[in-house]
């Protein structure tokens, strides 16, 4: 089974969690564009002084250097049988290239896999999360504008996936295996 699997949810709906799980059970490589940008602020390279900007603000890094960082990525050959993309695409104009990407080399996205959650949950997981994992931009005000920035520029790209035929919804709310479970029943 080839697997190109898009997660997709707001903030705090366990993308990252099921992206590592799934990875495993499927054995493509999970891609997060957060990851990738957090281990950039940390290695101090010129992507991250950028990016570092923009997430600390709870706003999206702008397309083109998205774009190019996660074209790059795709472009390694751990990617090449199939991946898992956490946080990807997440505008319009990602949307656009990724396809661009696939098509080139003659592929397709099979799932897009939306986790749902309400916002008090996510809100209430993002903030216990603080607690752990300090994240600079896990603060209140913080997380609530990515909660706004997702619904404005993020969950419209459902319909798009939606009029593919290829929207899975799954609930995020419950035990981490159990959701894991469904997240593979509905795409075996
Ligand atoms: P969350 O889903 O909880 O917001 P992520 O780790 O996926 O966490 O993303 C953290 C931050 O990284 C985002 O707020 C944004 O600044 C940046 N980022 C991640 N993915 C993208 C993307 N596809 N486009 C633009 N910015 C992104």
């Amino acid at each position: 089974m080839s697997s190109r699997i898009i997660l997709i949810g707001p903030p705090g709906a366990g993308k990252g969690t099921q992206a590592a799980r799934l990875s495993e059970a499927l054995g493509v490589p999970a891609i997060s564009t957060g990851d990738i940008f957090r281990a950039n602020v940390k290695g101090e390279t010129e992507l991250g002084k950028l990016a570092k900007r923009y997430m600390d603000a709870g706003e999206y890094v702008p397309d083109e250097v998205t774009n190019s960082m996660v074209a790059d990525r795709l472009a390694q050959d751990d990617a090449a049988e199939g991946f898992l993309l956490d946080g990807y695409p997440r505008t319009s104009a990602q949307v656009d290239e990724l396809d661009r990407i696939l098509a080139a080399e003659d592929k397709a996205i099979e799932h897009v896999v939306e986790l749902t959650a309400d916002t008090d949950e996510v809100v209430a997981r993002l903030l216990a999360r603080a607690q752990t994992e300090g994240r600079s931009d896990d603060s209140e005000d913080v997380i609530r504008h990515r909660l706004d920035v997702y619904e404005e520029q993020t969950q419209p790209l459902t319909d798009i996936y939606r009029s593919r035929g290829l929207l899975r919804q799954v609930d995020g709310l419950g035990e981490v295996e159990d959701i894991t479970e469904r997240i593979l029943s509905t795409i075996r």
